[in-house]
């Protein structure tokens, strides 16, 4: 066959599933799996057949001639995961394989999150446009990137009206280049200096586009209910959907506490306001040490004592990366004072006059975790990523279907499916993504739901987790059987209109 033939026919494939039905190729059918539709309604047994990158049959359908057939006796198959909250905005240009997402059966990764994104965004999905990875991918804008470019480095203030008009400029033409919706991070130094009008005046811009108003609200400690309402604040003033990133009660004053959160949103959401928020399974949060002291006085001894102590002490503090001194990492800030003969306090100080550290720390409890799981709106996601250093990057999707959902019962499966793909894909307004139905796209994931379990640690974070049989993506395969294939038919994926 000549290579012109070669390229007609592959084109023919793309257009008309029945032409590749033809050609014996790209044609899949799994037989006698157990099907979690995505929709959250119970199993049920059903064969799945593919063709090119759609879903053409769900049901008793027998594999047709030519199609490659997957026996999926006693495995569960269920659209792939679509992880709202991901920080490989970067890391997909070097690692396109991404085997650490599709290994959990993260199908689309959403990048740009907590404020911060690549930019322009249209330059950024352009590019992995032209360069796929094996997953798909889609944006956000961040507040803070777009701060940044409109105040440079004189960010700790308030902006002026004339600016906020100008970063509504930046807002505007992200969302035109396929932004899915601003996202902030408000516990964070650039995006922490603006006041809940700037907000509003920037997701009003995302919210003509339809577009979402993703938050790492202002406080996850002991003003956790205080910034669960400004974001609501912003979803109403804004008229923007909300989706509240990682939700957590991180301090020792707001533990089990769940149901006062949850109902400061379900009363939003019984007045209208379209709040839903995000989880990750794990009881410790990893980001840069200076999150620890709200008051952001770092140096100031009183404001860290309380800081450590509101965490249960430096013992729930562990070091993972310190580029001053590379021999602190994975030891807990506990560990390193009493080494080095000094307290915690005085050692924080330092660490963050030697430029900081990243830090993972222990600071909420599973009675809560499991209170926020197992309200409908809230969905999971792993604010994790290719390469980072918590185990939550490589383990999130298979800790919970396997901790979560078999051992610990905190949840049926097809509802944890539904939080993992169709309340996403619903969410963020993806055309035929998040469920297994006749003419949806084929991202489909086939696991050992007796089996799947993360084995990522927060010494060993890169460990992949076991359980997951096959991944596709856009129908092809890009996960068997423990290994990564090479195919990278990842998409860029856009809100539909
Ligand atoms: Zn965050």
């Amino acid at each position: 066959m000549t290579s012109k033939l070669l390229t007609i026919l592959t084109a023919l494939t793309l257009l008309s599933p029945g032409t590749a039905a033809q050609l014996n190729s790209r044609a899949w059918t799994i037989v006698g799996a157990d099907l979690a539709d995505g929709s959250g309604r119970a199993l049920r047994r059903a064969n799945v057949r593919f063709v090119g990158d759609r879903v053409v049959s769900v049901g008793t359908g027998a594999p047709e001639r030519g199609d490659t057939v997957i026996d999926g006796a006693g495995l569960v198959v269920a659209p792939g995961f679509i992880d709202i909250h991901n920080h490989s905005a970067e890391e997909l240009a070097s690692d396109p394989e991404a085997a650490t997402q599709v290994a959990q059966g993260i199908t689309t990764v959403v990048v740009g999150p907590d404020g911060g994104s690549p930019w322009p965004i249209g330059e950024y999905l352009a590019e992995r446009r032209r360069n796929p990875a094996a997953v798909n991918v889609a944006a956000f804008a961040g507040h803070a990137t777009i701060r940044r470019l409109v105040l440079g480095d004189d960010f700790k203030r308030v902006a002026r009206a004339d600016e906020v008009a100008r970063m509504a400029t930046l807002v505007d033409q992200a969302m035109r280049e396929g932004a899915l919706g601003l996202s902030s991070g408000l516990e964070y130094e650039v995006g922490g200096y603006a006041e809940t009008s700037e907000l509003v005046e920037l997701s009003k811009v995302a919210a003509r586009y339809g577009g979402v108003y993703m938050s790492h609200i202002r406080d996850e400690a002991d003003k956790s209910f205080e910034a669960l309402r400004e974001a609501i604040e912003i979803g109403e003033r804004a008229h923007v959907p909300v989706q509240i990133s990682h939700i957590k009660l991180g301090t020792v004053g707001v533990w089990h506490k769940a149901a006062e959160a949850i109902a400061i949103v379900e009363a939003a959401r019984k007045r209208g306001v379209d709040v839903t928020a995000d989880e990750y399974p794990y009881n410790a949060w990893s980001s840069t040490i200076t999150v620890l002291v709200p008051d952001k006085r770092y140096d100031y001894p009183p404001s860290v004592e309380k800081a450590l102590a509101d965490v249960g002490g430096a013992a729930n503090v562990l070091i993972v990366r310190h580029a001053a001194h590379p021999e602190y990492e994975f030891r807990t800030l506990d560990a390193v004072a009493k080494d080095r003969k000094t307290t915690p306090v005085e050692l924080f100080i330092q660490i963050v006059r030697d430029g900081g550290a990243g830090v993972v720390c222990t600071s909420m409890v599973d009675d809560d975790m499991r209170a926020f799981y197992r309200q409908p709106w809230v969905m999971v996601a792993s604010d994790g990523g290719i390469g980072v250093r918590h185990p939550r990057g490589a383990g999130t999707f298979p800790r919970v279907l396997g901790r979560y959902v078999r051992d610990e019962r905190w949840l049926p499966l097809p509802e944890a499916i539904r939080k993992m793909t169709s309340a996403p894909a619903e969410r963020l307004k993806f055309a035929r993504r998040g469920r297994i139905v006749a003419g949806a796209i084929a991202d489909i994931v086939l696991f050992n739901a007796r089996t799947i379990v993360d084995r990522s640690t927060f010494s060993e974070p890169g460990i992949l987790p076991t359980g997951m049989e096959k991944v596709f993506v856009g129908g092809e395969l890009v996960w068997d059987i423990g290994k990564p294939v090479a195919a990278r038919p990842g998409k860029v994926l856009v809100r539909a209109r």
